[in-house]
């Protein structure tokens, strides 16, 4: 039995929510963006301001309770079941200097704001698939996202951040101070402190020649084997990605694509419409499309191209990244997941990197996976009876099937569960994965900072 805590002394010094288990509130504080999982930490502290997260982490220090941050829950991939958890969602200061170019973005904003804020600029962001998503949360993880080609991986935008570490001390990390720290924080996710504002450069783009097209059933197979091919020798100014998608039968699914298996394919390229629309046409000439949604967009509209979910419910994902591909892993991955076979799968999509993602920033990154070719994500039924076994054992076939294109290294974002020790152990190449330890024991030298697989 667990000593009571007490609540009240940090109540006295926390202007946001402090909230034990039995309090009203707790399950909507601590609620998660992914439903699956149980989420009953000792205590949530709702932060309100920065002195908010000193107080909570001095607090979990002193009660030797380990703590972990929680923006929107779209990375909400385990149940936590102890320590305190820092909720950062009234984090929500955002400024945009048109000047610099520099966002200031609070640890509560999602990218979707930051995009509605720096478009009047003339401005945008370096983001991943869905506004939806928590700015912060994603770049410390690297960030592929719908410009990834053209553009690199989120994290390199990142010019700085502040964060709470595991003492107590308000820290910054950025190309002159903590430099060290600052390497981390791009790419090397967690177990270094709360981050509580991220500097991100943005860009000029103000639109795209961006979108997608469902291809149905029958032409599936072709579209595979062709963007295969295509790929391999793609303009480096494309970013697109595939996903074989199973719709259910629901009022909210377009009623061309209602129940059927379709093959989505995404286009994204940030320039004109005479130049997208030369580069698009090979993509269009694969089959006949049932919708093609490709046109001029505006670069804030980036979400609409893989129009990702948006309302929380139970999820689980696994995936990793992909070397060079060829037709015979496109014979592999239809014999395992094409729509010929029964897989609780709704969604396996493949994305092609390469141009800037294989280039890492000048100082260096802790982004792993920079030499790999496509990333590759199974996005499991939403039935939570599946979670533990079913789902793992059958993706664990389908890897199998497709082991000799699997990269050997991965990109954490990409990595699925990180409190698996094989997903974790795979998240970064060896000599990154060291630095990052290291880091880590210097930073959080008691391990505070819940991350990773658990101990021992
Ligand atoms: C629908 C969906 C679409 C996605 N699309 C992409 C994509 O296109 N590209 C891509 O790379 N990834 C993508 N992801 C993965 C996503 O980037 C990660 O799950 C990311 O961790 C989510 O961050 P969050 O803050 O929104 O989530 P949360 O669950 O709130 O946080 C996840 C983790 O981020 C860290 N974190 C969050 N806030 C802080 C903070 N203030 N300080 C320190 N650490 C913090 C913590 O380790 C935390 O456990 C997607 C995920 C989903 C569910």
């Amino acid at each position: 039995m667990k000593a009571p805590l007490p609540l009240e002394d940090l109540r006295a010094i926390v202007a946001g929510p402090v909230l034990g288990t039995s309090d009203g509130g707790f399950a909507e504080e601590v609620s998660a963006f992914n439903r699956a999982f149980i989420r009953t930490p000792d205590v949530a502290v709702g932060a309100t301001s920065e002195a908010d997260v000193v107080e909570a982490v001095r607090f979990a220090a002193a009660h030797n309770l380990r703590v972990r941050m929680q923006a929107t829950g779209h990375g909400a991939e385990s149940a936590i079941t102890d320590g305190l958890l820092i909720t950062t969602q009234r984090l929500y200061a955002l400024s945009v200097d048109g000047g610099s170019r520099i966002a200031r973005i609070g640890a509560g904003v999602r990218w979707g704001s930051v995009l509605t804020a720096a478009e009047p600029l003339g401005l945008t962001a370096i983001t991943g698939a869905s506004g939806n998503v928590g700015a912060i949360g994603y770049t410390l993880g690297g960030g592929v996202g719908p410009l990834s080609r053209s553009h690199g991986v989120s994290s390199d935008y990142a010019r700085g951040f502040r964060l709470v570490t595991a003492d107590g001390s308000i820290v910054t990390a950025d190309a002159e101070e903590n430099s060290d720290l600052f390497w981390a924080l791009r790419g090397g996710k967690g177990g270094f402190g709360v981050v509580t504002e991220m500097q991100f450069e943005l860009v000029p783009l103000t639109a795209l020649y961006a979108g997608s097209i469902f291809f149905d059933t029958p032409h599936i197979e072709t579209v595979l084997r062709s963007w295969i091919d295509w790929s391999a020798s793609a303009d480096a100014t494309v970013t697109t990605s595939f996903a074989i998608m199973r719709l259910p039968d629901f009022d909210a699914i377009p009623q061309p694509l209602r129940g059927r298996t379709v093959l989505n394919l995404r286009f994204a390229y940030p320039g004109g419409e005479t130049e997208g629309k030369r580069l698009a046409t090979p993509l269009r000439e694969l089959a006949p499309a049932i919708i093609d949604t490709i046109g001029v967009l505006p670069a804030s509209q980036v979400g609409t191209i893989h129009n990702d979910l948006t309302e929380p419910g139970p999820g689980w994902v696994t995936g990793g990244l992909l070397n060079d591909l060829d037709q015979d892993f496109a014979t592999e991955l239809l014999a395992t997941v094409g729509p010929d076979q029964q897989v609780p799968f709704i969604v396996v999509e493949i994305r092609q990197l390469g141009g800037r993602t294989f280039v890492d920033v000048p100082e260096g990154s802790a982004v792993g996976g920079r030499a790999s070719g496509y990333t590759l994500s199974l996005v499991g039924v939403p039935n939570p009876d599946l979670f533990a076994q079913v789902l793992p054992a059958v993706a664990n076939q389908v890897m199998s099937a497709i082991a000799p294109w699997i990269s050997p290294e991965t990109t954490i974002n990409f990595a699925g569960d990180g409190s698996d020790a094989e997903q974790f152990g795979k998240a970064w190449p060896s000599a990154i994965s060291e630095r990052l330890s290291s880091l880590r024991m210097q930073w959080d030298p008691t391990g505070l900072f819940a991350y990773g697989p658990p101990a021992g």
